[in-house]
């Protein structure tokens, strides 16, 4: 009786054992993963315009007779992709640097409500070339602490989006309310919208909802997943309405 009663205590030791370890190394398997996702999608996501200038690079140099105007074609698509590259490294610093706990908020005093009106301003011209009407109202002034720049961050990014995902003629809402203890901002366009397969997606890192148009229209998949660290580390909430081919809605809540 005592060797059954020990080999069972053993039995249920070792499986108690097993089990709490492995309850343990579950969340560091998981990030661990997460990690090697990370770097598996940004070396893909890297080496799709690095291919685009080696093509564009050697078909110059084919013909060292041409003139610049001959091969404005290739150097404008040389560069383009050499920014577009620029744009995917400086997201993925500031994604790894979030990770690791070594970004930090420079917090100080501001006034939101410049700060919306600053970015709507900014991106002003970009709604006019696409004869886009980009309308901005804001109730009051909104005096709170916050890191400025990361704030015109977010606001370029969703605006960015509403403009790019608008087509010719379209509108774009900016709406900016105080309440006592939040400041609410809506972000309204009349765009492609964004269906309900891909709706639950917009804020995982590198997810492009029409892969080949976001290409076209330089988005790299990050913007949403920065725009959200951005928010939440401000103690705010974001979230996006979106109905297919009626338009989208990005609802974003901070503190004051
Ligand atoms: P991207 O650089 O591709 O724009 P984001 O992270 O900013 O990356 O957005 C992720 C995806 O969400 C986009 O590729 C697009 O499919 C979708 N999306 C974001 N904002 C909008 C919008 N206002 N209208 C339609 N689709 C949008």
């Amino acid at each position: 009786i005592l060797l059954i009663g020990g080999s069972l205590g053993l039995i249920v030791a070792v499986a108690a054992g097993y089990y709490l370890a492995n309850r343990a190394l579950i969340p560091i398997r998981l990030s661990l993963e997460k990690q090697q996702q990370f770097v598996s999608d940004a070396s893909h996501e890297l080496r799709t315009p690095l291919s685009v200038i080696q093509a564009h690079t050697e078909l110059l140099l084919r013909h060292p007779d041409h003139t610049i105007e001959q091969d404005s074609k290739h150097i404008s698509n040389v560069l383009q992709e050499a920014r577009r590259m620029s744009k995917l490294v400086g997201g993925l610093l500031t994604l790894a640097r979030s990770d690791s706990n070594q970004l930090e908020l420079e917090l100080k005093p501001v006034q939101f409500d410049r700060i919306v009106q600053e970015s709507v301003n900014k991106m002003q011209m970009l709604a006019e070339v696409k004869d886009i009407i980009l309308h901005c109202g804001i109730d009051s002034p909104v005096p709170m602490v916050a890191d400025e720049e990361r704030l015109h961050q977010l606001l370029v990014t969703v605006l960015d989006n509403a403009i790019k995902y608008t087509p010719e003629g379209g509108v774009v809402r900016v709406v900016c309310r105080k309440y006592t203890h939040s400041v609410h901002l809506e972000v309204e366009d009349t765009g492609i919208g964004i269906s309900p397969d891909n709706l639950p997606h917009v804020f995982d890192r590198f997810y492009r909802g029409d892969k080949a148009r976001t290409r076209q229209e330089g988005g790299t998949g990050l913007g949403l997943a920065i725009a959200k660290w951005i928010v939440e580390r401000h103690g705010g909430k974001i979230r996006l309405e979106s109905k297919l081919s009626t338009g989208t809605r990005v609802y974003i809540t901070l503190p004051l």
